[in-house]
């Protein structure tokens, strides 16, 4: 990658969301990069009305240069929709950023609404969304990105020579940020822009009931969770007959999930929810890594499953070994007749 492909490094601020902890972060985070590494810091500021005072804020913050954009409330019913269309239409407007959007790094604000963005705008643009990053660094002729992973519980380091790049970022700590001094604020350095407005055709995706009936995970005193093992719809109505016997909630694997015998919402593990029952009750579950990192430390195991040799019955503290066809039905008579 030619150094010379990153001079323009562009902060997409979205102002007036009501949502953004710190819409500058993104201006202030490209200046410390561009102080490092080179380049020049263009910023897009979109928001209902922004005035002078939005501009003075950008060059305040280590942009080099600024445009202030209205989103004119388009498409008002999703926030996100708005500004989506006003920084998408901005970015292609011939001479706001030089030689992007095809190559170049954009950066919003970490937070829930930059984060939809920045994964929105690299779909637009056939770009690599980053999620939320701790460093953005060129090394070797790639760009290096830290960021964290699994709600936070792993940083992970990715390396792409791939463009354009869209990720959210918080302030750099005032030490990285080199002691730059802004540009003063003149005609040429804060520039309105007219974007086109019109909205998108609207698309209509699906109509779907939630059938929700499980309550949630949180909470629950037990948990009756449910594996591969149990094969389809028929395992996980025992499994819901069980839990009520036992005052419990139904839970599952992520193989559960991907078949959609489970919602989402109650997937257990490393990338779904992270539980601290007083009993867990594994049945068809083999106990990965993966799974049991969604069960808290103090958590009671019990586990149900027809190989003896499964993973889970390592850390269950009662194990059956047993083809759940057989062992549920006994159970829930056994549950009922009390
Ligand atoms: C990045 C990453 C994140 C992941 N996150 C998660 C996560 O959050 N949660 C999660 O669960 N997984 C997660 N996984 C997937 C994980 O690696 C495993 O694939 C998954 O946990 C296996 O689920 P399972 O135990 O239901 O299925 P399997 O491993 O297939 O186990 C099925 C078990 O059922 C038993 N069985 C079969 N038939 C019967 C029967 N009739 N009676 C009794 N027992 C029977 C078998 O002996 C077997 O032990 C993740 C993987 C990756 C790579």
């Amino acid at each position: 990658v030619n150094p010379a492909r990153e001079a323009a490094l562009c902060a997409l601020v979205p102002i007036d969301d009501g949502e953004t902890h710190d819409p500058w972060a993104p201006v202030a985070f490209a200046r410390a990069h561009a102080d490092r590494h080179g380049g020049t810091v263009v910023a897009i500021v979109v928001g209902r009305h922004p005035d002078d005072d939005a501009g003075r804020e950008a060059l305040a913050c280590g942009a080099h240069s600024v445009w202030l954009a209205s989103h004119g409330d388009v498409g008002t019913a999703v926030a996100t929709d708005a500004l989506l269309v006003a920084f998408e239409r901005a970015i292609v407007q011939p001479g706001v950023v030089a030689g992007l959007p095809g190559r170049g790094l954009f950066l919003l604000p970490a937070g829930a609404v930059g984060e939809e963005l920045a994964a929105r705008l690299a779909a637009r643009f056939d770009g690599v969304p980053l999620g939320r990053c701790l460093r953005i660094e060129p090394e070797a002729g790639a760009m290096r990105i830290e960021r964290l992973a699994y709600g936070g519980r792993i940083r992970a380091t990715l390396a792409t020579t791939a463009r354009p790049l869209f990720g959210a970022v918080r302030r750099p700590p005032p030490m990285d940020m080199g002691g730059s001094v802004a540009p003063e604020a003149g005609p040429s350095v804060v520039r309105r822009l007219q974007v086109d407005l019109a909205p998108p055709p609207a698309g209509f995706v699906r109509h779907a009931q939630v059938t929700q009936r499980s309550v949630p995970l949180a909470g629950a005193r037990v948990i009756v969770s449910g594996g591969r093992g149990m094969g389809g719809e028929a395992g996980f109505a025992l499994l819901r007959e069980l839990a009520d016997c036992l005052g419990g909630v139904v839970g599952g694997s992520l193989p559960t999930v991907d078949a959609g015998w489970m919602p989402v919402t109650h997937q257990i593990g490393q990338s779904g929810k992270y539980v601290t029952p007083q009993i867990y009750l594994g049945v068809g579950v083999s106990g990965t890594p993966q799974h049991m990192a969604g069960i808290g430390p103090d958590v009671r195991i019990v586990a149900i499953n027809k190989d003896a040799q499964a993973d889970i019955f390592r850390i269950a503290e009662i194990g059956l070994v047993a083809d759940w066809r057989v062992a549920l039905p006994a159970l829930i008579a056994r549950l009922r007749s009390r």
